[in-house]
């Protein structure tokens, strides 16, 4: 089941789409959304008598996390030597505050601290109930869904802070979308789950989950043996090699075998006095 947060011009409210995505994660074009009553994480899913043309709505981020999203670093051995680094003897955690979450066609905003910005196409998993200290064996129990996001990173801050808060934690550095697949295995292949990443049309990230050095039941097991996770809670799982700069007037877009594709203008951050 493919669940979305969706907008017609009023309050956003939750909603199941139906038909199929072709390998380009494109949803069919008689695609709909039918509304749910109330957010499915807290009072499950409940199908309204009605219905939207899938390209008649907005689609927004599929979940607004209460309390933290969860950044895996240096999950793909690849990854980590392109940026010159050991491979992890365990799961390397950072966060990314809420406020960098955006949705589908939300611009990145580029901000002017940086002159290096960098995309990150990661399968992200969305946490479905109180938890702590969940056994690798039991991490699928407490899984809403997967859905993908971008862990933008501004690699000069990250080299410089050595901390990766404010490299990782700008306004609109984690794009998420577009709806989160309940149904999905994300390690269910030999060759695992494609995850591709595009800039301006052209192919720079093209790996696998098969690929991650910790898999998905370790990472939960891993995060939630520090902290407790709460519904909608994102873990990004990590990066497959192939990351680079974006430039303003840049579209990026990640497809997960699967899951679907996600897509984001790059735009100039402004100031926004006062606000
Ligand atoms: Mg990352």
């Amino acid at each position: 089941m493919r669940i979305c947060r969706f907008s017609t011009g009023e309050e956003p409210r939750f909603g199941v789409v139906t038909g199929d995505v072709d390998q380009f994660g494109q949803p069919a074009e008689d695609s709909v959304v039918v509304p749910l009553a109330g957010d499915p994480l807290y009072v499950g899913i409940k199908l309204l008598d009605e219905e939207h043309r899938l390209n008649d709505v907005r689609l927004l981020a599929p979940v607004i996390p209460r309390s933290k999203v969860v950044g895996i670093g240096r999950n793909y051995a690849a990854h980590a030597a392109e940026l010159g680094h050991d491979l992890p003897d365990e799961p390397l955690m950072f966060l990314k505050p809420n406020t960098t979450v955006v949705g589908p066609g939300d611009p990145i905003y580029y901000p002017p601290q940086t002159s290096n910005l960098h995309y990150e196409g990661e399968l992200a998993v969305v946490i479905g109930r109180i938890c702590r200290d969940v056994p690798a064996e039991q991490a699928t129990d407490v899984i809403f869904g997967y859905t993908i996001a971008n862990d933008v990173t501004a690699r000069d801050l990250q080299k410089s802070d050595v901390q990766f808060t404010r490299a990782k934690g700008f306004d609109s550095f984690c794009p998420v979308g577009p709806w989160i697949e309940t149904d999905l295995d994300p390690h269910d292949f030999n060759d695992g789950r494609a995850v591709q990443t595009y800039l301006n049309g052209d192919v720079v990230q093209d790996g696998s989950t098969a690929d991650m050095i910790f898999d998905v039941p370790t990472l939960v097991a891993h995060v939630s043996s520090v902290m407790t996770l709460l519904p909608g809670d994102l873990i990004l799982t990590g990066t497959p090699e192939g990351v680079g700069p974006m430039q303003v007037g840049d579209e990026v877009e990640i497809s997960i075998a699967g899951i679907g594709a996600l897509a984001n203008p790059v735009a100039l951050r402004s100031p926004n006095p006062g606000s």
